[in-house]
């Protein structure tokens, strides 16, 4: 099946991954929310995966890797990941960044990662100091 380039999400705009039971998502399960073609870019290493604000219900992240630096974005809401990423590209799902990213943090975090998450997001204000 050929998808148009135009009916591709931009990574800007949110994609919904559906938590398991208990909120748990398993670092696995993260592959059927990849396309094909993401899957050949196997490049993406992440050395900084900085918690940057939290704005509202939303966790943006600072994700790094050598000089390239995109902005990951999650909101938990409904036992539902809203995932978005500042690279722009044209995905039909996850873009290899948000992919990295969101395997790291089930590794580091554990499968009930977001269900913490979700737990913070409730109640922290953005307190990072503009300059
Ligand atoms: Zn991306």
């Amino acid at each position: 099946m050929k998808i148009h380039k135009d009916d591709l999400r931009n990574t800007n705009d949110a994609y919904v991954i559906p938590l398991g039971r208990d909120g748990q998502l398993h670092p696995d399960s993260l592959k059927k929310h990849i396309d094909t073609y993401t899957l050949n870019f196997k490049q993406w290493h992440i050395n900084v995966l900085a918690p940057l604000c939290t704005v509202g219900k939303r966790a943006e992240y600072y994700n790094t890797y050598g000089t390239l630096t995109y902005i990951l974005g999650i909101e938990v809401s409904s036992n539902q990941l809203y995932v978005t990423c500042s690279c722009k590209r044209r995905v039909e799902k996850l873009c290899h960044h948000t992919y990295a990213a969101l395997k790291s943090l089930l590794i580091t975090g554990g499968t009930d990662y977001f269900l913490k998450l979700s737990k913070i997001l409730q109640n922290t204000q953005c307190t990072t100091s503009n300059t």
